[in-house]
């Protein structure tokens, strides 16, 4: 990685990983390539390692016999926990006596890739009472195993730290080159099979056609994305005729379907099937047999006297994982299924959408909890305008408009779906920083540095302490401050993790932060506990919705 780094070339990049993936064994295969990707397992493995500042810093005081504050100070000047461990073990103070006796001479050799897996995995296996004291134990053999360079890269792994400059688009091309497959069919495999791990040994393995691979029952394929309609002309001037469905304000969830059970995935590919029992017991024996191996892809929406109620509440029942009964019967949930992409052992992905529709139609009758969601087929002229109006009056975003000839492009944001919202815009931002509130919000951090995402750097774009319920400030409250870098002035500022949807009046020039904007009048419309900080939008989008609200302005003043 540190030669991968060295380079700011894709293509050498691509090259010089390319001859290392060629060299590795079947084992290690798909292990480095998580770790290439900032990851210590494949994404659908749903294990997690889950160490927090504090606890990483901890070990790495024990380690490196540096104080915390030292550690902080380490930080500021590397801004990356990788580099923070190099650094520390490089500058390592020599340890008390007792302590060297304590915890024995570090055996010197050779750390492995499956040795490291090996680690990791026990990590992740600790549970419940003592497992934090199991877990830091485990840390500290492991980078006392390691050389600060290893050590750097094993801390970038399990805080998921993206920063390893081969994100998944790199680390694909470099499998397509190093075992002569062309990139385009790598990345196909790689969005049915969303384990980039697997996707490098089915690619080394030249019997195996890529592109008949299918979709699999219990694993989750990305899902397919929807690209922004600036206007209704702008959707009419896309297609010819159009799929219109409400857009519902719910949580993505693809539903697979087995012959003995069912289970629902998230969009970030984690297993919620605990969360939603209604949706699960609405489905009869007789007809899963019948459907099954299907799958299918729609959003879960709870209903309250028939309209959609706020999302956060559904983000609230996958997390609290306990006590879901009585959030059954107060906020019923429901499975709108808008799509089906592998039925009977075929896979529907290349169908087109007019087709996957009409299966579903002959496929799925309307059950308690599972609901086919409403379509039209609009021909140019009619008034899209009067169907977006009534969805908003049911209480829907706005339209999803598809193209009938588009096949399922998963993990892509492209042209066959559009979205068509009448709210104004909103951002994806992460939170960078926070400060403590006073008053009635004494005790929570509670006004949030919003960041924008420039590159691999964040960049505040505006604060807010508007739009969030007490319980989600004292949520919040929780997780930054297990997310904390260092005490600030202002409060404390922390790692990028935490995402929120950000509603504001407008964007203005502002000579506060580098980007040189800021929104006036953000307020946090939701948690995206559904996205990771990789979904923040740009500053790039900011400048642009900059731009064309400039145009807005300019328009209106002529008339
Ligand atoms: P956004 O999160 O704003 O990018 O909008 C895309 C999301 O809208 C999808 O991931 C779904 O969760 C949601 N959605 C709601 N209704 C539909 C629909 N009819 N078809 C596809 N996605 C929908």
């Amino acid at each position: 990685m540190e030669k991968v780094d060295s380079t700011r070339k894709k293509n050498e990049k691509v090259a010089i990983f390319a001859s290392f993936l060629q060299r590795l064994s079947e084992r290690e295969l798909p292990l480095v390539c998580y770790y290439a990707t900032g990851q210590p397992f494949s994404e659908t493995s749903g294990k997690k390692v889950q160490f927090g500042w504090s606890s990483f810093t901890n070990v790495v005081h024990q380690l490196t016999n540096r104080t915390n504050a030292d550690l902080r100070g380490f930080y500021r000047e590397n801004a990356d926990f990788g580099s923070l461990i190099e650094f520390a073990l490089v500058k390592r103070k020599p340890q008390p006596k007792a302590l060297e006796t304590y915890f024995g001479q570090a055996d010197k050799t050779e750390l492995t890739i499956e040795g490291i897996n090996e680690y990791l995995t026990n990590i992740a296996s600790y549970k419940g009472k003592g497992s934090l004291k199991a877990k830091k134990n485990q840390l500290l053999q492991l980078l006392r195993h390691s050389s600060p360079l290893e050590a750097k890269y094993i801390a970038r792994i399990i805080t998921s730290d993206t920063r390893t400059g081969f994100r998944g688009g790199l680390l694909l091309d470099a499998i397509a080159s190093a075992f002569g497959r062309k990139n385009k069919t790598v990345r196909y495999a790689y969005m049915v099979l969303s384990d980039v791990g697997e996707v490098a040994l089915v690619a080394k393995d030249h019997k195996i056609d890529l592109l008949a691979i299918k979709p699999r029952i219990f694993q989750p394929l990305r899902s397919m994305l929807a690209t922004k309609a600036e206007s209704i002309e702008d959707a009419l001037n896309t297609y010819k005729n159009l799929i219109c469905e409400p857009k519902i304000d719910g949580f993505r969830a693809q539903f697979h379907i087995g012959r003995k059970e069912c289970r629902l995935y998230s969009r970030n590919l984690e297993d919620v099937t605990h969360a939603f029992p209604e949706i699960l017991t609405s489905l009869p024996e007789r007809l899963r047999k019948e459907l099954a191996p299907s799958i299918l892809d729609g959003e879960v929406v709870a209903l309250v006297d028939g309209r959609p109620v706020f999302f956060q509440d559904l983000l609230t029942r996958i997390q609290r994982k306990r006590d879901i009964q009585i959030s059954v019967e107060s906020t019923p949930c429901y499975y709108y299924v808008f799509d089906i992409l592998f039925h009977h052992d075929k896979s529907l992905l290349n169908s087109p959408l007019k087709a996957r529709k009409a299966l579903l139609q002959t496929l799925i009758p309307d059950l308690p909890h599972i609901i086919k969601m409403e379509y039209y087929v609009l021909e140019k002229d009619v008034d899209i305008q009067t169907q977006l109006q009534k969805a908003i009056q049911n209480g829907s975003e706005g339209l999803m408009l598809k193209d009938p000839t588009s096949n399922y492009q998963a993990g892509k944001r492209g042209k066959g779906w559009l979205k068509l919202k009448v709210t104004l815009p909103t951002l994806d931002l992460a939170i960078v920083g926070a400060e403590w509130g006073h008053g009635r919000r004494t005790g929570w951090l509670s006004n949030y540095h919003l960041a924008a995402k420039d590159r691999q750097e964040f960049e505040v774009i505006g604060k807010t302490f508007k739009g969030l319920t007490d319980t989600e400030f004292g949520q919040l409250t929780e997780q930054l401050q297990e997310l904390e870098i260092a005490k600030e002035p202002y409060g404390i500022s922390v790692q990028p993790k935490i995402v929120v949807e950000v509603e504001f009046d407008n964007i203005q020039e502002s000579s506060k932060y580098p980007s040189g904007m800021a929104l006036r009048f953000a307020r946090i419309k939701r948690i995206r506990n559904d996205k990771n900080v990789d979904e923040v939008d740009t500053i790039e989008t900011v400048r642009k919705l900059y731009q064309e609200q400039l145009q807005r302005q300019k328009r209106a003043d002529k008339t």
